[in-house]
């Protein structure tokens, strides 16, 4: 499903250049939750930004649904990305447009007609919890709230991949949980695989299946969760 190869990537030149990721493999398969752990500067963020070519790895392979990302023209890349929904830390919402409008985006983009618009935006809200928010701004929301807007959202496009950047960070305790929970959910009853980054080893242990650690750019464990978190 997504197949890292050999990737590096090196931001700058000369006296400035740094390492952000170093030869990472790193292999997801359908329907899985993945976990990428680190220290803030470790690399998490370049790393998933390479699977949507929001950032172009410097060397390596991309594979995403079979599709090699890194060969792709401009139009195949944003096709390619229709199959791959983001969410991010800040959420990312569209302040002048409501939660239905923002989850409606995507769809516009793609040149879908009002109506199939409308059928698709319903469901979404109805799954995220959302239902009674649809005519609402972001600015009223709660910080959970504004979350599953960009969930759905990033479903709204029918993707099989799921990348969270940090998706839990900006919540307090009670309100990850219930994101989580949401997550897991579509990981379950969609069979999205997800890939996240987190710097919190809670968020791991209550979602993932399994788990990377990267440090200094280099993916130094991928580990089954349940033998990551064993002492030796
Ligand atoms: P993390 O998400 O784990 O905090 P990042 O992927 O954001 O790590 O950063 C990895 C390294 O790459 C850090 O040293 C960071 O300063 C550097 N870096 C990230 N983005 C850029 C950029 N656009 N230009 C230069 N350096 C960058
Ligand atoms: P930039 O303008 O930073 O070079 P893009 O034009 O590719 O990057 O994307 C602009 C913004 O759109 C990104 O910062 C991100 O917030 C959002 N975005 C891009 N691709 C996706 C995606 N597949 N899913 C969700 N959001 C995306």
């Amino acid at each position: 499903m997504i197949e890292i190869s050999n990737v590096s990537k090196t931001y700058g030149t000369g006296d400035s250049t740094v390492h952000a990721l170093k030869d990472v493999n790193l292999t997801i398969p359908k329907g899985k939750i993945h976990g990428v752990i680190g220290l803030s500067g470790a690399g998490k963020s370049t790393l998933i930004r390479c699977v949507n070519l929001l950032e172009r790895p410097s060397t390596g392979s991309v594979v995403v649904d079979g599709q090699e990302m890194t060969r792709l023209s401009r139009g195949e890349l944003n096709r390619a990305r229709h199959r791959i929904g983001m969410i991010f830390q800040h959420f990312n919402l569209l302040t002048t447009r409501t939660v239905f409008d923002n989850v409606a985006l995507p769809l516009e983009l793609m040149g879908e007609s009002r109506s199939a618009i409308k059928n698709r935006v319903a469901p979404l809200l109805e799954l995220v919890g959302l239902s009674d928010k649809a005519k609402q701004y972001p600015a009223q929301l709660s910080g959970g709230q504004k979350q599953r807007v960009a969930i759905a959202r990033a479903l709204a496009s029918k993707p099989n991949v799921l990348l969270c950047d940090e998706a839990t960070s900006a919540l307090d305790p009670q309100t990850t949980s219930s994101i989580l929970e949401l997550l897991r959910e579509i990981n379950q009853q969609l069979g999205i695989t997800i890939l996240l980054i987190t710097h919190e080893m809670e968020v791991v242990k209550s979602i993932c299946h399994r788990v990377s650690l990267i440090s200094n750019g280099e993916l130094v464990e991928d580990a089954e969760v349940g033998d990551f978190f064993t002492a030796p």
